[in-house]
């Protein structure tokens, strides 16, 4: 058990799992809402889960459901929440002028050595923090639902993120099992988004010119990409589909570009389909 705490700022859907995922891995964790029937909502629902996952087999950890749930203490006072926490998860609800809200609140509270980071989908940093004295503390740990089973986190620091603040995220990441990926700075739908939109943009461009059905455009990727890059990544997989990563691209960047080139650019707007 380690001794340091984390304080998790908002207990929906996301922040109950952090506080799973922390209490796994050891840490103390105090977990902060409005009100306080929503935090007793809260660990109410993360007892039960924890119990539920150890009968199941799929627990995280080294320690039961009732050590890791003895870790976990409910609040409704900003400033205990936070008092000697060493790291933040703020999961307030994705609204740009709620999550300055609560980064101003807790601006003067936080420390010169703490990270305080959002689980923000699609706000960078500068959205919610330039207006901070403390904004160099500030970074987002962007985790994938549900975060318990599906290990990325996405850190993308802003114009003033201080080194520190994203190696210590780096690194509790790890301590936690969470697999951390780090951009170099904020870009709109960080990594995974601009992957998916990329993938999803052809998908419906092959859908409206009549060439493949929605049926099978899912099969495309249920059973053929879906499986593979479940296990390695696309330049993984172009490293083993020829004798490393030069010569997949002597043999098949031709072919790559002119594919390329027939790929029509993601519309604007979606359509919204009527039917
Ligand atoms: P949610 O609505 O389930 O939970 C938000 C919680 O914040 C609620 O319990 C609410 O009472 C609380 N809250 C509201 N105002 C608050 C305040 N001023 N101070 C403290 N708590 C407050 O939302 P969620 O799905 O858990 O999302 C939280 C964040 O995580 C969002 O930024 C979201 O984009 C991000 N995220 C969500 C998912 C997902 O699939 N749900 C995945 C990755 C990231």
């Amino acid at each position: 058990i380690v001794s340091e705490k984390v304080a998790i700022i908002g207990s929906g859907v996301i922040g109950q799992y952090w506080a799973m995922i922390f209490a796994s891995g050891g840490y103390h964790v105090s977990l902060y809402d409005i009100d306080q029937s929503q935090v007793s909502r809260s660990l109410t629902a993360v007892k039960e889960r924890l119990e539920r996952y150890e009968q199941q087999g799929c627990l995280r950890g080294q320690t039961s459901a009732a050590e890791q749930v003895v870790l976990i203490s409910g609040h409704t006072n900003l400033t205990e929440c936070l008092k000697d926490a060493i790291y933040v998860q703020e999961c307030v609800p994705e609204v740009a002028e709620l999550k300055t809200k609560v980064f101003e609140q807790m601006d003067e509270m936080l420390s010169d050595s703490i990270v305080a980071a959002s689980s923000s989908s699609c706000l960078g940093p500068s959205m919610f923090a330039g207006g901070m004295k403390n904004r160099d503390r500030v970074v987002v740990a962007h985790p994938v639902n549900p975060p318990y089973f599906i290990p990325l986190v996405e850190i993308v620091p802003g114009p003033w993120t201080a080194p520190d603040v994203i190696q210590k995220t780096q690194s509790i990441m790890r301590k936690v099992g969470q697999s951390p990926v780090t951009l170099k700075s904020e870009v709109p739908g960080f990594a995974l988004n601009r992957i998916q939109y990329s993938i999803i943009n052809e998908c419906w461009n092959m859908f409206k010119e009549g060439i493949l059905s929605a049926e099978d455009i899912d099969v495309v990727m249920r059973d053929g990409l879906g499986p593979r890059y479940a296990f390695i990544g696309p330049l993984e997989t172009m490293h083993l589909n020829a004798d490393g990563i030069v010569d997949y691209c002597k043999r098949y960047a031709d072919g790559a570009y002119k594919v390329g080139q027939t790929l029509t650019i993601p519309p604007v707007q979606y359509d919204v389909p009527t039917a």
